[in-house]
């Protein structure tokens, strides 16, 4: 068979296209089969060397355009993505694994969203007036300069969009390492956005393994690093990034608390379970794991539950029927089966799913455990897998403290019919970004991020402006200056 996806080559560098095959190779694998289906390069220390050089000349220019000008080459951006979503869906699906089902409507229109929604805030970005007697100040808000994108797997598109469309925006420049698990759809992106009319240099893609993100991290020319991956990178780029007083944004990993009260209405809050545990696999930073049941309707819930599972299409990934595609790499499978293996072990109950399928590719079944203590394994660390925690609760105090003990802080949700309780419950919750009656919306409009150790910064929205620009503030006297002496 052969496969849409050989890129053509390894990284994108000043507008083009660049290849070096004396760098690492490292092998793109379908999730479906196990099949190599490309191979690019890692960038080699003089092409890291090219990236940050190229991406620092072009810097000045791009800053000192109109917004109106960056933004219009964003959002034309925008429009050639959606024209081509069918192929780029078929990339993404490829490059993961995840449905069709999903990549169709959920990753190069996500990351159209985001050039569109920046590309038209461009234009709006402003400082302001501040006036003092007859003295007054203004500020200026100005780009960082050279900022690094590194990107987790599970979003290869959406997340080297949400990274790029608000630094392009503002002014900055930008050098996106992909995951070196799912390497292709990046350079789709840099290929778009230089169709679309953007000046080489200004958005740039290297690929590679950790090593080329920490290069890339600890030189002094970089101003910003906003990294998505999982807490313990996201303590070593913080620590790297620290050193020279670089700005970060951190999207990290989480373990998120998903609450449903006994008045909630059941087929929402199994339809909110399925979003937040099993769409793309369960490889999605922000799901809602540990699933706090009321014991008045927990085996309602369950049975439920395992019902709608039965509804699950598993298979080929390309088929539009499928909902339900292979984990990322056998790597990431291996980790997953361990941690239903230390379920079991521990003692909780295996309600459905547990194991692998028995056919090519890195498939398992959707996975859901009961009478789940918060002390066990599956409660605490992060899977980042089709596996599901059901926890008991009846007291609302009780189970908010519960949900809270975590050192993460991603997101959180709450299902329930009492309009005073749901907003009680958000506000409680020590999470960036909560749920009310529904799990895992990311519109482009609203921040996303975490707190605690899942992250610091947002993503998307109005806010995501003040993590790539600076503000500078001038003072002008209208007078004559008084001095002591
Ligand atoms: P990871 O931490 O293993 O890798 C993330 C990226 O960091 C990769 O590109 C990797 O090459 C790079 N990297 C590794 N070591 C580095 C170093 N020392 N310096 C610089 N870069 C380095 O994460 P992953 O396995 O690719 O992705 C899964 C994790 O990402 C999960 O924990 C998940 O929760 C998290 N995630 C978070 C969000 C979010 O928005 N909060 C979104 C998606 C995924």
């Amino acid at each position: 068979m052969t496969y849409p996806t050989q890129p053509t080559a390894s990284h994108f560098i000043n507008g083009e296209y660049v290849e070096d095959t004396s760098g690492t190779p490292i092998n793109v694998i379908y999730p479906a089969t196990g099949e190599i289906i490309a191979t690019v390069h890692a960038a080699t220390p003089a092409l890291i060397e090219r990236a940050i050089e190229s991406a620092n000349a072009a810097q000045a220019a791009w800053a000192a355009m109109t917004g109106t000008e960056r933004g219009r080459i964003l959002r034309r951006a925008a429009k050639i993505m959606r024209k081509r979503n069918h192929a780029l869906s078929v990339l993404e699906t490829y490059d993961t694994g995840k449905p069709y089902q999903e990549t169709s409507v959920a990753d190069a229109t996500s990351g159209a969203d985001a050039l569109e929604y920046f590309g038209g805030m461009a234009a709006t970005l402003t400082g302001e007036h501040i006036q003092l007697g007859e003295d007054w100040v203004y500020t200026r808000r100005e780009p960082l300069g050279l900022c690094v994108g590194i990107g987790a797997w599970n979003y290869p598109t959406q997340i080297a969009c949400w990274k790029g469309a608000p630094a392009l925006a503002c002014g900055n420049t930008m050098i996106f390492k992909p995951s070196e698990t799912t390497p292709l759809c990046a350079l789709k992106v840099a290929e778009i956005l230089h169709e679309a009319g953007l000046p080489p240099g200004v958005y740039n893609v290297v690929q590679g393994l950790g090593e080329v993100g920490a290069a890339l991290v600890t030189d002094p020319r970089v101003d910003k690093v906003s990294l998505t991956g999982s807490v313990p990178t996201g303590r070593k780029v913080y620590a790297a990034a620290a050193e020279c007083m670089k700005h970060v944004t951190m999207e990290l990993g989480g373990k998120s608390p998903l609450i449903i009260f006994e008045d909630a209405d059941i087929e929402n809050a199994v339809s909110g379970a399925i979003l937040g545990n099993f769409y793309s696999s369960g490889q999605v930073c922000s799901n809602g794991t540990r699933v706090f049941v009321h014991k008045a309707i927990k085996e309602a819930f369950l049975g439920r539950l395992a019902a709608r599972l039965e509804g699950a299409v598993i298979g080929d990934p390309m088929q539009p029927k499928t909902s339900f595609g292979p984990m990322v790499s056998e790597r990431q499978m291996n980790i997953v089966l361990g941690y239903i293996e230390k379920g079991q072990a521990e003692g909780a109950r295996l309600v459905c799913g547990g194991a692998r399928l028995d056919r090519a590719g890195f498939y398992l079944q959707p996975t859901v455990f009961a009478d789940v203590s918060d002390d066990m394994t599956i409660a605490r660390e992060e899977i980042f897998g089709p596996v599901m925690a059901v926890l008991d609760f009846e007291d609302e105090a009780e189970v908010m403290a519960r949900a809270n003990d975590t050192e993460f802080g991603l997101a959180a949700g709450v299902f329930t019919r009492d309009l005073a309780r749901a907003h009680r419950v958000a506000a409680g919750f020590e999470a960036g970004t909560c749920f009310i009656n529904s799990y895992n919306d990311a519109p482009v409009e609203a921040p996303f991020g975490g707190v605690k150790a899942s992250g610091v910064g947002r993503e998307n929205s109005k806010v995501a402006i003040e993590h790539y620009s600076q503000v500078k503030s001038v003072y002008v006297r209208m007078g004559d200056l008084e001095a002591p002496f």
